[in-house]
């Protein structure tokens, strides 16, 4: 059976929304699910429709959102509509939400409906801190508030199908058009005790 829904998920900083834009770009059976936000914008408009605070409670009231969640601080969700008519076209509907959302969906109507699959992109904790200081989009308190969000997100990466450490942009990029396509899910492994040992030291250390 073909996969209607990929749900990707990964730490802030492991370079998830690089992987996607690029996939999306050479791959006309998936669409991006664009979310809703009320964070600021960085270089991501294909990514997210901004709206204010006020806006966002308002669709949310009104069952707008297939799910939603606050992440450091800020409202994120899933326009149902859009996932809809991506699938009644007959394309893979890609969602790219945290794990929270993951949940939600999971718990859904939606999973029993339809087939999703579900990967988790990590790097090793010195090359997200790099990353998430070297593209100036975020001052150290938020930085700190989306590492301290990994170090929860850990105990949710076996639910996910698969997990892909990305060192390699075209590697990571070939690994999930195959394991999208075609549905196999590669086996690849992630020491999650080994991540949060490492990531508290380098929280100390910036935090001091
Ligand atoms: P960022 O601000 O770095 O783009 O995203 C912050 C977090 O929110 C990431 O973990 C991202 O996957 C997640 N996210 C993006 N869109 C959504 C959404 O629609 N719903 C949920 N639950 N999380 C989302």
């Amino acid at each position: 059976m073909g996969v209607d829904i990929i749900i990707v998920s990964g730490f802030s900083g492991s370079g998830k929304g690089t992987i996607l834009k690029k996939l999306l770009s050479f791959c006309p059976e998936l669409e991006l699910i664009k979310s809703y936000t009320t964070r600021k914008k960085r270089d991501d408009a294909d990514f997210y429709s901004f709206v204010t605070l006020e806006e966002f409670l308002r669709l949310k009231e009104k069952k707008f959102f297939l799910e939603c969640n606050q992440y450091s601080g800020e409202w994120y969700g899933t326009p149902v509509h859009a996932v809809q008519s991506c699938i009644n076209k007959g394309k893979i509907a890609v969602i790219e939400i945290d794990s929270n959302g993951f949940n939600q969906i999971m718990k859904s109507s939606v999973a029993k409906k339809y087939r999703v699959l579900s990967v988790f992109i990590v790097a090793d904790a010195d090359t997200i801190i790099k990353r998430l200081l070297n593209r100036n989009t975020e001052n150290l308190e938020k930085i700190l508030s989306r590492v301290n969000s990994s170090l929860d997100e850990c105990e949710c990466i076996a639910h996910y199908d698969f997990v892909l450490p990305n060192y390699d942009l075209d590697t990571s990029v070939a690994m999930l058009e195959k394991a999208f396509l075609t549905g196999e899910i590669p086996h690849m492994a992630f020491n999650a005790k080994e991540y949060k040992h490492r990531m508290q030291h380098l929280i100390w250390l910036l935090g001091d």
